[in-house]
């Protein structure tokens, strides 16, 4: 009996020192990535500068972006000319000088920079200076003094070299302006799921923070966006739907309408992007997630194209996940895409910026986001905490399910976790846990993303549905000593959930808590202090995200 004892204890201690391990090999993959990240953008700016020295009879100093930004060229007075008085504005944005210094001086250059960046100026100013660049975008070889300007929002520094190469225009400069939007502010909020709280909290947005600005709705389908608009105007907002099902003049009107400031916002789908370059829209609401992390930037990135401050808020919703890869799954990668949206939004301590600095890796460098996320104005510190139980009792139900030939549903298998639904569905041994139903949907879409859990689609004549089953990592768990993190924000701080709504924005406290719903609470200590324990206590669960997928 006592070696038996002995033998459990050394268990206990070498399980305990797996865990430990595990949570080890968890930290240095993240750190591996951040070093990977770095490594990239070094290893871009060291050949950088080689191919500036290679460009053209330049010598290295005079290849950089500063040696063009000056304003003492021969051609310099008439660019400011034609700048105010052509087209009426005040000064170039970044890289825009130098671009057209660049060319006026009848050298080669190539311009990466994202889409609203200006790059149409580049292209236009010079022209109107000078007869000889009127001739510009021919080929080099036809016209060989001619300077030739590459303009692109896509390129990766291997399709540029292409390009280069097939343009003959290999020795050239090449700038590249980030991706980076620093007037943005990222935001992920928890999507309520009750429709009526859902549309209170946005028109509470419209009506306060946003009160008489422009701004714009994505939505999943053109029925939401109906819906949404349809409640909006019902509350008083001037709001109009877009979307691709619409006639073609009633599109046109809302965009006019929008454009003219007749309209305050916009509730549209995808369809609502080409040709939109109202500068002054001053927030971005994502009622639904976006089906990649591309085109969540490009849809937020249609704010603030004056350059002063915007928002881009994203509700987070569980089933929206479901929605979302039922739509894509015919697409190529749309899943992992999709899944790289979801690990973005799960993501409740990474800096936004670096995050889609990081899916971006080529042609955006990680530049400080000066607390315009969510994320960097969190004062909260977060843990790993052991989640593998759960999995275990997921796992069971969805096995057991399996056995009866019954397929679940996200919902149904949350219901059954939570004790609720069918009971034939419900597995004696699993406890409910006692957390709040977010914070499950959190835990399963973690484990979605880990694999333990995998999506299953079922075809109809009518809709594509998406079921949970048990994924391919699952039998890890078959190894009793296997463990599951994911990171939670640390539970000593406070017993309070964390307002997943809150924002650092410029207009102060006092603003944001007649925003918030009086149940919640705000997390920094001061307001901790003061906060009356009217609602329910309950810890913020969430995911680690950072992940690589
Ligand atoms: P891109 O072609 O890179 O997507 P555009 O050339 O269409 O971007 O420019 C996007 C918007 O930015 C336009 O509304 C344009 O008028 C505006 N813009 C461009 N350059 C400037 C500048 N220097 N100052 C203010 N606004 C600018
Ligand atoms: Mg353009
Ligand atoms: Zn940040």
């Amino acid at each position: 009996m006592a070696a038996i004892s002995a033998l459990t204890e050394e268990l206990e201690s070498v399980t305990n020192e797996l865990h430990a391990v595990d949570i080890q090999i968890q930290e240095l993959l993240e750190k591996q990535q951040e070093l990977i990240q770095k490594k990239n953008i070094l290893t871009n700016q060291i050949k950088q500068h080689f191919e500036d020295s290679d460009a053209g009879e330049s010598s290295e100093w005079d290849s950089s972006p500063a040696t063009w930004k000056k304003e003492d060229f021969p051609w310099s007075g008439k660019v400011k000319e034609v700048l105010q008085n052509v087209f009426k504005l005040q000064r170039f944005r970044l890289l825009q000088l130098e671009t057209i210094n660049v060319t006026m001086s009848g050298k080669d250059v190539f311009l990466v920079m994202p889409t609203g960046g200006g790059k149409s100026l580049c292209y236009q100013l010079p022209a109107l200076c000078s007869d000889d660049y009127k001739a510009l975008g021919i080929l080099k070889r036809q016209f060989p003094n001619t300077a030739l300007m590459g303009l692109t929002a896509t390129a990766t520094s291997h399709v540029l070299k292409d390009a280069q190469k097939i343009l003959c225009v290999e020795k050239c400069f090449t700038f590249t302006a980030s991706f980076n939007r620093p007037n943005l502010y990222y935001e992920i909020r928890q999507k309520p799921s009750n429709t009526e709280d859902f549309i209170e909290d946005i028109v509470k947005l419209i009506n306060g923070r946003y009160k008489g600005q422009s701004g714009i709705i994505y939505c999943f389908s053109q029925k939401d966006s109906e819906q949404v608009t349809v409640s909006l105007q019902k509350l008083g907002i001037q709001a109009g739907a877009y979307h691709a099902n619409m006639e073609p003049e009633d599109k046109t009107k809302v965009h006019r309408r929008w454009s003219a400031n007749e309209i305050q916002v916009v509730v549209a789908t995808v369809a609502f992007g080409m040709g939109i370059d109202k500068p002054d829209v001053r927030f971005v609401i994502h009622h639904s997630m976006s089906k990649s992390i591309e085109n969540y930037y490009q849809e937020s990135g249609r704010a603030g194209r004056d350059d002063m401050r915007a928002d881009c808020i994203l509700y987070y919703g569980f089933g929206d996940i479901f929605r979302i890869s039922s739509m894509v799954v015919m697409e190529n990668v749309g899943q992992q895409k999709l899944y790289e949206m979801v690990s973005y939004c799960q993501n409740i301590s990474k800096c936004r910026r670096v995050l889609i600095a990081q899916h971006f890796d080529e042609v955006w460098n990680s530049e400080a986001c000066n607390r315009m996320c969510d994320n960097c104005c969190k004062d909260i510190s977060c843990e790993r905490k052991n989640v593998t139980a759960y999995c275990r009792d997921l796992i069971k139900i969805l096995k057991q399910a399996e056995d009866l030939n019954e397929k679940l549903t996200p919902l149904k298998l949350i219901d059954s976790w939570m004790g609720k639904g069918a009971a034939k569905l419900r597995v004696a041994g699993v406890a409910p846990p006692k957390l709040p139903r977010e914070d499950l949907e959190k835990i399963i879409a973690h484990f979605l993303l880990q694999q333990y859990l995998k999506e299953d689609y079922s075809f109809t004549a009518y809709a594509t549905i998406s079921y949970l089953k048990i994924g391919p990592k699952a039998n890890l768990l078959n190894n009793e000593a296997h463990v599951i993190t994911m990171q939670v924000v640390k539970p000593t701080q406070s017993c309070f959930k964390i307002e997943s709504s809150e924002t650092c924005h410029s207009e102060g406290a006092d603003k944001r808590r007649e925003e918030k719903n009086s149940g919640n609470f705000q997390k920094s200590a001061n307001t901790l202090q003061r906060s009356k324990n009217t609602g329910t206590k309950k810890r913020k669960i969430d995911d680690a995200g950072d992940e690589s997928l």
